[in-house]
């Protein structure tokens, strides 16, 4: 009670300040919410936290030393920085594959509002448990942003319901995002086109359902085009899925691709859903409702 006291006598000229600290307060007991008390320009408030986990399977970091050199902390360390620099109220965790569970036990998946998911070489070997506990907190509302090529993760596959198969080709192609959808969230404030000098030729036919909502297209110099920023609708959740993010190139510096990754978290995170439920069908008599 003192606290919140001490929050009625603030006011805050930017409610987008970024918080000096969070507190290790969590207001809310709900579960699946997440209020916590945050300082900002050294006033308490209570604020709606987005609580981010980056997952990696993290195995050419360790194999490779030219992807090491790229990404000393892992990919899912440099992805974890720029949400963490450019999402507002946003607390960032990691999670790996050689964690037990890897790292998504019921406990982190229930205080997961956002979930990033970037893999390539290890897709079989995500327990199905753990997909399928994944998959269900994307019913029940979780955000998920799928990165490159997991695109044939089983999570992702599970969720488009296909193949999710693609044409691609490791020739430093130079790559232009384009986008098709200004109005969308998740373009806000990107350049057009985005170039990157080279990368990863990642073309069309990809295997997947007709996006909910398209945002980008690829091309490439050898004359490829792709979807490259495709949004999608499952249960309750929001999916994005975007391919930037080869792991020899260091697309994840590059300022349009922070701004598209953390626009992205903000379009998939819903800090309440819908109590329409979901996970059963309802017998309901004539006049359930009145
Ligand atoms: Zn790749």
């Amino acid at each position: 009670m003192l606290l919140r006291a001490v929050v009625a006598l603030c006011i805050f000229n930017d409610p987008f300040a970024k918080p000096a600290f969070i507190l290790p307060v969590q207001v809310s007991e709900a579960k699946h919410h997440s209020e916590y008390a945050v300082m900002v320009k050294g006033c308490l408030k209570w604020t709606v936290i987005m609580r981010i986990t980056v997952w990696n399977e993290y195995v050419h970091e360790r194999h490779n030393p030219a992807v090491a050199e790229i990404y000393p902390d892992g990919i899912h360390g440099a992805v974890a920085g720029l949400l963490g620099e450019g999402v507002a109220n946003a607390q960032v965790q990691t999670a790996t594959l050689d964690a037990p569970e890897h790292g998504l036990t019921a406990d982190v998946l229930d205080n997961t509002d956002v979930l990033f998911w970037w893999a390539h070489l290890a897709h079989h070997k995500v327990a199905d448990e753990v997909v399928e506990r994944v998959h269900q907190r994307v019913m029940q509302g979780m955000g998920l942003v799928v990165m490159h090529s997991a695109h044939l993760s089983k999570i992702f596959c599970k969720l488009m319901g296909t193949t999710c198969n693609l044409r691609w080709r490791e020739a430093d192609d130079r790559e232009l995002v384009w986008t098709v959808n200004p109005g969308h969230p998740i373009a806000a404030g990107v350049a057009q086109p985005i170039e990157l000098a080279t990368h990863e030729m990642y073309g069309e036919y990809f295997d997947i359902p007709a996006p909910d909502e398209l945002v980008f297209i690829s091309s490439y110099s050898g004359g490829e085009v792709f979807r490259s920023g495709c949004c999608f609708f499952r249960g309750k959740g929001r999916v994005f899925y975007f391919s930037p993010g080869h792991e020899t190139y260091p697309v994840f510096a590059d300022a349009n691709i922070k701004q598209v990754l953390c626009n992205a978290a903000r379009w998939v995170y819903q800090p309440q859903t819908s109590s329409i439920v979901t996970d059963t069908s309802p017998e309901s008599p004539t006049g359930w409702f009145q």
